[in-house]
């Protein structure tokens, strides 16, 4: 994928299921969200699970799985590592590789990721101030690698009411620190389907350049944050109201 291009695209979407479940799973919502407009299709295949009895991803048969929905979308995938040890893998797979929240401090990653000069979503940690989180960058961009995506994706406060509090600041504030672009999940940002599309709707009046939106063909029986997850229908309803704007 051309990086430079697929940030000027304004704003560009990434759309898709919390983890890569099956290829049925997979398949039915990536056609669905390029059928909405999206621009690239998400899926974990390795998982950050709070619980180890959490469903931890499918591993290489989901990168796999992305690779097939990308051959018949083509839509450029992007999917998250969570140890050094798979970097190689992930990165011959994805077009965009993903660092989550609990990962963005972990600097022997960081350095990894780098190396392959794929780009990357750095996800703000849910206690990272945005100093931590661009010297987070930082590790990045010193091995002379640009292509960094800041993704704003809620913090963690005293309110229990949303999952996180989308802090919709920083998005106005890193276009004054910084060249790169910001984009914003408000699917882990809030927690709660209902709450996405208007979340996502002030995350582009305050200047983010990109969405990252978590979408199921079957939210009531997804593996992993199927409460925040969009249907097909929702998403396409959300996409039309934005590339109307
Ligand atoms: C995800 O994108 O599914 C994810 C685990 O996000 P975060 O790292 O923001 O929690
Ligand atoms: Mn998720």
């Amino acid at each position: 994928m051309n990086f430079k291009i697929f940030i000027q695209t304004k704003p560009f979407v990434i759309a898709g299921p919390c983890a890569v479940e099956s290829e049925a799973q997979l398949l039915a919502t990536a056609r669905g969200v390029k059928a909405a407009g999206a621009h690239a299709l998400r899926g974990g295949a390795y998982k950050p699970r709070t619980s180890p009895h959490s469903f931890q991803g499918l591993g290489e048969e989901g990168l796999k799985l992305l690779a097939k929905a990308r051959a018949e979308t083509g839509l450029p995938v992007v999917t998250e590592v969570l140890d050094t040890r798979d970097v190689l893998l992930v990165a011959e797979y994805a077009d965009i590789i993903q660092i989550g929240s609990r990962s963005t401090q972990n600097f022997p990653l960081l350095k990894e990721v780098a190396k392959t000069k794929k780009p990357v979503i750095l996800k703000r940690g849910m206690a990272m101030t945005v100093e931590e989180w661009l010297s987070a960058a930082d590790y990045i961009l010193e091995s002379g690698h640009d292509q960094i995506i800041l993704c704003e994706r809620g913090i963690r406060t005293f309110e229990t009411a949303t999952r996180h509090t989308l802090d919709l600041n920083v998005v106005p504030l890193l276009k004054e620190r910084t060249k790169l672009a910001v984009m914003v999940d408000p699917s882990h940002g809030t927690g709660r389907a209902s709450l996405v599309a208007p979340m996502a709707k002030a995350a582009l009046a305050c200047g983010a350049d990109g969405l990252l939106i978590e979408v199921h063909a079957d939210p009531s029986h997804a593996l992993s944050d199927g409460q925040q997850s969009l249907d097909l229908p929702a998403f396409e309803k959300l996409m039309k109201t934005l590339l109307s704007r």
